[in-house]
């Protein structure tokens, strides 16, 4: 089997080429053809030996994962499906925004956390992906979308890790995909630009805080321990109290100056006045002047096997004042894409009923909603 260069950051594929017999700094070549430049034969990569370009069409080759289908919604964002195998797939979705374009990513087939609110998390976890499948994502994105808009210069301006999966629990993989995506050499991404989202792997926290520290974003979701157990069972093995000084320790590190936490307005469940109330206090326990944060309220986006409904718009308005009074920054999300079911936990919505993605699968076709040419930034 050959080596699917997508696997690699610029270290690795330096040991890559080391292995080949080549000069270390011929990974740098080779790493912004393929970034770079989206080049996926070695016939492209022009200033290249002719005898390494014919190693590598022996060793080596470049692919991200088969797309399964493509929705472009009403409002310019673009669904993507892959197909991961075994009747499994994952989606990536990009944002354009004026000033940006978002690329989310998954990092899993299928999740172990298992939140309540989460269709991934309900699905149950199939595998991790690997990092040529986690980097594939933008390298495709990319470049499809260059091509698309007939543009040289970059399109994906950020990268969240807020698609499918626990991006902490496949950590190793995670990682050179991470420093692909901020090498100047690939994707030349700032620091504060790449976003990781996380339920709370506390250990792992600690570590990419050593390794590669991006922005952070904490799925919270719940002021005390007895409610978070219940939404985010991860919660029992790391509970608030540590997550919050983990969250601290990570500051001194971190690319912002401050935490996001993500918190999903769900009915009845965790918007009350008196869960506003909690979050506060809880954000003052830690540190002085309080944790140095912001709140992101998600509309919680529904799926009958939840149980739970979304919050009442003016719920959760009246819970974003509640924190912006006491002094808490806060935004409400858009929800963008939801006519192809593209936001935050619905990525699994086409996945879950496994059939469908298996005659997806069978029929291998891409559904074009809308000519891509159409997509203004
Ligand atoms: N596993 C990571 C990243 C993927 S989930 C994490 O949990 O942070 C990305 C975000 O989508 C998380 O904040 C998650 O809580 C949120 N989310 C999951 N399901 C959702 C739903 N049905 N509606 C709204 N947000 C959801
Ligand atoms: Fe997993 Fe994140 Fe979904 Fe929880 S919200 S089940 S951690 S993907």
């Amino acid at each position: 089997m050959t080596a699917n260069l997508l696997e690699f950051d610029l270290e690795g594929l330096a040991v890559f080429c080391e292995r080949l017999g080549e000069k270390r700094f011929r990974a740098t070549q080779l790493f912004r053809w393929i970034h770079q430049k989206g080049a996926s034969e070695f016939d492209q990569m022009s200033d290249l030996a002719k005898s390494l370009r014919e190693k590598l069409k022996v060793h080596a080759h470049v692919q991200a994962l088969p797309v399964l289908s493509e929705h472009v919604s009403a409002d310019g964002t673009i669904k993507w499906l892959f197909n991961v195998g075994d009747g499994n797939a994952v989606e990536t979705v990009f944002i354009p925004e004026d000033d940006r374009g978002t690329l989310c990513i998954s990092s899993q087939a299928g999740c172990a956390v298992g939140c309540r609110f989460c269709s991934t998390g309900h699905q149950g976890f199939s595998r991790n992906l690997t990092t040529a499948e986690i980097l594939g994502q933008l390298w495709f994105a990319e470049h499809f979308l260059r091509r698309h808009l007939k543009v040289d210069s970059r399109v994906i301006s950020n990268v969240v890790m807020m698609g499918m999966g626990e991006p902490l629990q496949n950590y190793s993989a995670l990682l050179p995909a991470l420093k692909a995506m901020l090498d100047d050499h690939g994707y030349g991404l700032s620091r504060r630009r790449v976003t990781v989202s996380t339920s709370g792997v506390v250990p792992m926290m600690d570590r990419l805080a050593a390794d590669c520290p991006v922005a952070l974003a904490v799925s919270l979701h719940a002021p005390t321990d007895a409610l978070r157990d219940n939404l985010v069972p991860l919660n029992r093995k790391y509970p608030l109290d540590e997550l919050l000084r983990t969250c601290t320790r990570y500051l001194a590190h971190a690319p912002r100056d401050f935490i996001t936490f993500e918190y999903c307005m769900l009915d009845g469940v965790n918007d009350q006045p008196e869960h506003a109330e909690a979050l506060i206090a809880l954000v003052r326990q830690h540190g002085r002047d309080g944790l140095r944060c912001k709140f992101n309220l998600i509309p919680f986006n529904p799926f009958p096997a939840s149980g739970l409904l979304r919050s009442p718009q003016a719920r959760v308005l009246a819970f974003a004042k509640q924190l912006q009074d006491a002094g808490l920054v806060t935004t409400v999300r858009k929800t963008r894409g939801d006519d192809i079911d593209a936001a935050c936990g619905q990525l699994a919505g086409d996945v879950k009923d496994r059939t469908q993605v298996q005659t997806r699968i069978a029929q291998q076709r891409t559904i074009m909603l809308r000519p891509v040419d159409e997509i203004s930034r």
